[in-house]
């Protein structure tokens, strides 16, 4: 399979859309090849059925553009960070032998969210242990980003993209999720404020565009400090 640039990995689907979904589309549109791993089928979701979660997932990967999406098939409402879990992720990364990868929030109200970041993490290092799964040629991601997107009580954004032109591509793809999201006002990492779900997710959206003074915005942490070589092109004005 050719590599692609970025790849997406989440513990459920739909977790990508809500938190990293625009920057995908960005990336298409700037040439770049995209994927996405969902590391669960969503058996034990509360509403609609891991089936028809798939049929979703399906239709809102035409719109992100991706190149491809693969399902894992680990534990829902499980997922553990073991040599085991991390040797079968490390084996799709190196499959799709992407440059970047994104990741979930390293905090967060669901315990697959937290553990699916540690996890993703560690698979991606692994993934460059030639000795681990040695029948698939290693390969290691030059960079992880973390997804903080509803995370106020994280550190702040490493950086923010700028996802305005994209954004109700965006939320066209949410919003194939009909059966996890329609009539709610709240789900996963989206704290409920009363608002219905797809407003919040708007105006979540506003509020970091608003830090990099933009329209709409998805913000990501690195532990790796950025660094900048032309201080005079400093993008964000201080005024
Ligand atoms: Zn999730």
């Amino acid at each position: 399979m050719t590599p692609v640039d970025i790849l997406a990995i989440a513990a459920h689907r739909d977790d990508v859309e809500l938190t990293c979904g625009g920057t995908l589309i960005k990336a298409v549109s700037l040439g770049r090849r995209t994927a996405v791993i969902d590391l669960t089928a969503g058996e034990t979701g509360t509403r609609g059925s891991a089936r028809l979660r798939g049929e979703e997932a399906d239709r809102a990967g035409a719109i992100l553009g991706l190149a491809a999406r693969e399902n894992l098939g680990l534990t829902d409402a499980g997922i553990t960070n073991t040599p085991e879990t991390r040797a079968r992720l490390a084996v799709a990364i190196r499959r799709l032998r992407p440059q970047v990868v994104i990741a979930p929030a390293l905090r967060g109200r669901h315990p697959d969210h937290r553990a699916a970041a540690e996890l993703i993490r560690d698979a991606c290092f692994v993934a460059g242990l030639a000795k681990v799964e040695p029948s698939v040629p290693a390969h290691r991601p030059r960079k992880v980003l973390h997804c903080v997107t509803y995370r106020e009580d994280f550190e702040k954004p490493t950086f923010v993209v700028d996802v305005s032109a994209e954004f109700e591509r965006k939320m066209d793809a949410v919003r194939c999720y009909a059966s996890q999201f329609d009539g709610l006002t709240q789900a996963g990492e989206v704290y409920p404020n009363g608002e219905p779900l797809y407003d919040i997710i708007r105006h979540q959206a506003a509020h970091y565009g608003s830090l990099v003074r933009t329209r709409y915005g998805e913000p990501f942490f690195t532990f790796e400090t950025m660094r900048v070589d032309d201080v005079a092109a400093l993008e964000v004005s201080t005024f």
